[in-house]
């Protein structure tokens, strides 16, 4: 008889490792708490307008191809894939902004413009994010983080200098120019740490932005969740909405099950791709692996403070993805990782999906999403929200010369409140634990309890890190995991 997994959550990971794992023979049941699958990359509608709610870049297609393939599918199958062109727009002050296009030939052009001669160092510096891009990408990421072994090849060996500089220093290095070398900064922040607390190994994030491009999925992020969820029907995994998980029950250091609404789930195996923290609130103190000062003392990525808002008439001078990078990085990064609070003046990310893709709003019309990174575990308040709203819609007319807030038809918000009661997240964490030197493969939680039989972790939390093509990769992982210790 075949053995049965209960997967807790519906995230990508949790998505991912439930198509690995039906095709591997389990039985497979996910319990997912919200209304709809999808974890933090759900999507909201209102009035004609579809916004999604978390992930808006989509990077890395290797990762999403490699993992369709595994299943004898291609992303078009599912979904069509855009490159975007320009792929963003960079805001330094009024009328002032760098443009990123969508070739590593036109970016060097944008350079030199910026600096003579600044396009000889981009290339050294994309030729070395893109070998290591190679050895982390194709090859590293794929290990579960159970042996530091895992980390030393000979190709690692080689580059053991850049685990101990930081991007940082190594931008700043051969950048003089400090626009130039924000833009190459800003990539590594989807890993949740500050540049200079990132390795430079982690460049790879640089060729993933210029070296491979930004890709939309026409109907937005959603549609690849959509897609996976279409996969794990067609292997036959049941899917239960509207399904908290309240226990995870365990005899005799043997996990046995869920409680969901009050039910019991019996099983051979649990997995779960809720928040690592969370996961651990639902058994017993002594099956936790976990103190609650261990999480304390871990660099958690930022939170965000997100605005979702409905304008009535199409915008000018914007991107798709355009960064306002107007203010003082340091001052903010301080705000998030040093002395966690409300920065002064934010910097701020938008995207304005209905500038290529039609289907994200009416005719006429512009959806426009709005990001502020922000400190998890800080206080969250309408008053505040509503303040820092006015702060960046305001800074947003001056950049860019346009008057938009008699626009506005509606506008939703989503802060460390709604990360807390929508995902059980960490103080509210946004893309979950960051990836620095002391974060990183064997270094953090682990996919497979130390102290529990059967019992597994995926997500964002745990090996490789934050982003949507890590999550992909943490649901095979894991689910090779279970697989190699069912045989043992
Ligand atoms: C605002 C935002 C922007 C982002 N932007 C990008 C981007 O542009 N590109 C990119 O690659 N990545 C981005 N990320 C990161 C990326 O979205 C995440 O890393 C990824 O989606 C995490 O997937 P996951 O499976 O680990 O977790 P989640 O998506 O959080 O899934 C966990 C699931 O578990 C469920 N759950 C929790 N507790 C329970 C319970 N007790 N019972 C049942 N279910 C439970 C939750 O509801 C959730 O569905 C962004 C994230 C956010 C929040």
């Amino acid at each position: 008889m075949s053995k049965s997994v209960t997967i807790i959550g519906s995230g990508f990971s949790s998505l991912a490792a439930s198509c690995y794992l039906a095709k591997q023979g389990y039985e497979v049941s996910v319990y997912e708490k919200n209304s709809t699958v999808g974890g933090r990359a759900r999507q909201l509608k209102r009035d004609g307008f579809t916004f999604d709610i978390g992930p808006t870049w989509y990077w890395m297609p290797d990762v999403f191809e490699r993992f369709f393939s595994d299943f004898g599918k291609v992303p078009s199958d599912y979904y069509k894939l855009d490159k975007l062109s320009p792929a963003y727009s960079v805001y330094f002050g009024k009328d002032d902004y760098i443009t990123i296009d969508d070739t590593i030939e036109k970016i060097c052009d944008a350079f030199e413009q910026e600096e003579a001669g600044s396009s000889v160092k981009l290339m050294k510096f994309i030729n070395s994010a893109k070998s290591n891009y190679d050895i982390a990408i194709k090859d590293l990421v794929y290990n579960p983080g159970e042996s530091p072994l895992e980390l030393v090849t000979t190709k690692t060996i080689k580059k053991l200098n850049q685990f101990v500089s930081n991007i940082k220093r190594d931008v700043r290095k051969d950048f003089k120019n400090n626009r130039l070398a924000q833009i190459l900064e800003f990539p590594v922040l989807f890993l949740g740490a500050k540049p200079s607390r990132t390795p430079s190994f982690y460049n790879f994030m640089n060729y993933a932005d210029f070296g491979i491009g930004t890709f939309h999925p026409k109907k937005g992020m959603y549609q690849v969740i959509l897609a996976m969820e279409s996969l794990a029907n067609e292997l036959g995994v049941t899917i239960h909405t509207n399904s908290s998980v309240d226990k995870i029950i365990i005899e005799n250091k043997t996990v046995k099950g869920i409680i969901s609404n009050g039910k019991t789930h019996l099983s051979d195996i649990v997995l779960s791709g809720a928040d690592y923290h969370h996961t651990e609130t639902l058994i017993e103190k002594p099956y936790r692996q976990y103190s609650e000062k261990y999480w304390a003392k871990k660099t958690f990525a930022p939170s965000s403070l997100l605005f979702y808002v409905g304008f009535d008439k199409k915008l000018k001078n914007v991107n798709h993805h355009t960064l306002f990078f107007d203010v003082d990085f340091d001052t903010h990064a301080e705000a998030i990782y040093d002395d966690p609070k409300w920065p002064e003046e934010p910097l701020f990310y938008a995207s304005f999906p209905s500038i290529t893709d039609n289907s994200s709003a009416p005719k006429g019309k512009e959806a426009g999403i709005f990001l502020i990174p922000l400190a998890p575990g800080i206080e969250d308040t309408k008053e505040l929200r509503e303040k820092y709203f006015k702060k960046i819609i305001s800074r947003f007319e001056l950049l860019t010369s346009q008057n938009v807030k008699n626009n506005i038809l509606f506008k939703e918000s989503f802060c460390l409140n709604d990360f807390i009661k929508d995902y059980n997240s960490y103080k509210g964490n946004a893309y979950g634990m960051a990836n620095t030197l002391l974060q990183t493969a064997f270094l953090r939680p682990k996919l497979r309890s130390k102290k529990v039989k059967n019992l597994y972790f995926t997500g964002q939390l745990t090996v490789p890190g934050p982003g949507v093509p890590p999550a992909l990769i943490s649901g095979k992982l894991v689910a090779e995991l279970i697989t190699k210790y069912q045989k043992n």
